[in-house]
């Protein structure tokens, strides 16, 4: 292998060339504590920059065993490595000078959750760390000024790496905290499903944000506390025992006035199937980590989804069995939504009557009785969320501030009042009493939704051809002129998740589909592979995954279903 002074000599070497001359680089140095490698050089100065990565040895990084053990602990720590270093390297950002991305230092810049990212990895066999990063190699023009790329990485880049990822050097306090919490966190994960909890909000909890686009807690948000009645105690291994509310399994409505705070506990659910990092208020709110958050979707495709539970007899005599769409209606999108989401194998659903389709969720007892049963196509559901549970084994907790139907079919009922939540189940079934349900006539029975999906590869993207993939922030993704949009699936929390998602359906196309293989064995299949082989592998390209972040296989399936080149 080449050394660090083999490569300060070819820098000095290509200095004032012109910018080409850079592609030289490409290839591994040995540094004092670690290898430099130049995956990938760019082609001018204001091209996506160069990409970099730097291995560091377990022998020398020395983090103990126990602190990366299991899965979990292990992404905890590369996450907080990955966010030490991002601090570290922000300091010397554009600190080399020149033009365009010239001097441009950076690595994934992580939120409120704790994600596995391709940024930091550490093997578990090892302990040997590879750090993901980019580097804008600089220049004047297109004229190569290798003199600022020598301080990057002579000077800056060692310093940083020092700092980081260096157990001895390390603030070792913060990392032991750190692990506790995943540690606590996860005991939490263990706990909800033994005791047939769909979520736990822990009392003090800071629910609220900061302002609709910061995910940072609100200053002064009122605490959570849970009513009495819904109290459960769970023994932590290190924060010793914790209170709060434990959402028990089944049918939960949540109700209250406008403005109490119950979007903003439902929000909390939706991504407490992430761990959240000390700090962020939501840290002890953990859900169950399938749940999936259901909304209306107009425009949406679908794909030979089998939404016949929810909608039948459609006056087109359009088959609900296999239904296609390219512009799929509020009702007809949350239905296919339900249904993927138990193809995708979510045990808790997540509905905001805000963001539902009417129609889908409710029919009242006038418009029954205007409307006759035989000519209204759907089964709304609060006629299916029952069979859901107990044929199903799927939860619901529904956020309802306008209509009283789910009153008579809640097991557990919450009223928010401001931002505190009350248990009101009694109280409100005495009351519903007195309005009793309208009884569906001539309800069908709920088939279950049949998953038997196989896709056949789609020539454009399946010929090994360069396929262009660009994530759209969290709202979608490019691939070539396809564009998947995913700005109603809820529950990606990074940009990061997005670009992996597109590499997926890549992936897929080129590697999986095959007119055999179901949807779910396809997922499976990538979901192993990422397991197997690392989440960088689904790029196919040693250079390419600075920037990705595991996505649950929940958005995979999501993901897929709204990719209208999908050929069932
Ligand atoms: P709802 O869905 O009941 O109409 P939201 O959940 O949207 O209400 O909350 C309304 C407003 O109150 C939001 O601006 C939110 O940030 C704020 N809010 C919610 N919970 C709290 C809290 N615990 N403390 C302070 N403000 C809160
Ligand atoms: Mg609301």
């Amino acid at each position: 292998m080449k050394s660090a002074q083999d490569l300060r000599k070819l820098l000095n070497e290509i200095h004032r060339k012109s910018y080409p001359a850079y592609k030289g680089t490409k290839g591994s140095y040995r540094f004092a504590d670690y290898i430099l490698q130049i995956d990938h050089v760019q082609g001018d100065p204001f091209a996506s920059p160069s990409k970099v990565s730097v291995a560091i040895d377990g022998q020398l990084a020395r983090f103990p065993k126990q602190l990366f053990d299991k899965k979990y602990k292990r992404i905890a720590l590369q996450d907080y490595l990955t966010r030490v270093f991002y601090q570290k390297i922000e300091r010397f950002n554009f600190k080399a000078k020149g033009s365009g991305k010239s001097g441009l230092l950076s690595v994934s810049r992580c939120g409120q959750e704790i994600l596995e990212r391709t940024a930091c990895t550490i093997d578990p066999a090892n302990g040997n760390v590879l750090v993901r990063m980019e580097v804008g190699f600089p220049a004047n023009g297109r004229t190569i000024n290798s003199g600022e790329l020598i301080k990057i990485f002579f000077e800056f880049l060692p310093e940083c790496v020092k700092e980081s990822f260096f157990y001895p050097c390390a603030d070792q306090k913060k990392i032991e905290q750190t692990i506790f919490l995943a540690e606590d966190q996860q005991v939490i994960r263990e706990e909800i499903l033994k005791r047939n909890l769909s979520a736990f909000v822990a009392n003090g909890s800071i629910l609220p944000r900061e302002s609709g686009i910061s995910s940072r807690p609100m200053k002064n948000g009122v605490p959570f506390r849970s009513p009495k009645e819904m109290e459960v105690e769970i023994e932590l291994p290190h924060r010793g025992k914790i209170t709060g509310m434990g959402i028990p399994c089944g049918i939960t409505l949540i109700v209250g006035g406008g403005y109490h705070g119950k979007s903003t506990l439902l929000n909390a659910l939706e991504v407490g199937v992430y761990n959240h990092i000390a700090g962020d208020g939501r840290e002890y709110v953990i859900s169950d980590d399938t749940a999936v958050k259901l909304r209306a979707e107009d425009g949406r495709s679908i794909k030979k989804t089998d939404i016949s539970m929810f909608i039948n007899n459609l006056p087109n005599k359009k088959n609900t069995e296999a239904f296609y769409t390219e512009d799929a209606s509020g009702s007809t999108s949350q239905a296919a939504n339900v249904v993927e989401a138990i193809e995708a194998g979510s045990r808790l659903f997540l509905i905001d009557e805000d963001t539902s389709a009417t129609n889908f969720m409710i029919r009242d007892e006038l418009m029954q009785r205007v409307v006759a049963r035989e000519k209204e196509p759907i089964t709304p559901f609060i006629d299916r969320v029952r069979e859901l549970y107990e044929k199903e084994g799927v939860s619901s907790i529904i956020v309802a501030g306008s209509s009283g139907s789910y009153f008579h079919i809640a097991d557990t009922i919450i009223q928010m009042e401001q931002y505190e939540p009350a248990e009101i189940t009694a109280f409100a079934k005495q009351e519903a009493a007195a309005f009793p349900l309208p009884v569906s006539e001539g309800k069908r029975e709920m088939k279950k939704p049949s998953v038997l999906r196989s896709a056949e590869k789609n020539r454009t993207f399946a010929d090994r051809g360069k396929v262009k993939i660009k994530a759209m922030g969290k709202d979608g993704i490019q691939m070539n002129r396809e564009t998947i949009e995913l700005r109603y699936v809820e529950q990606i929390v990074d940009t990061e998740q997005t670009n992996v998602l597109g590499y997926l359906v890549k992936y897929a196309e080129q590697n999986l589909f095959d007119g055999k293989k179901t949807i779910q064995q396809v997922v499976d299949a990538m979901e192993q592979k990422m397991e197997r082989d690392g989440l960088a592998s689904i790029a196919e390209s040693s250079y390419l995954p600075v920037n990705f972040a595991m996505p649950r296989k929940q958005e995979i399936f999501a993901c897929l279903n709204r990719y209208r080149g999908l050929r069932l």
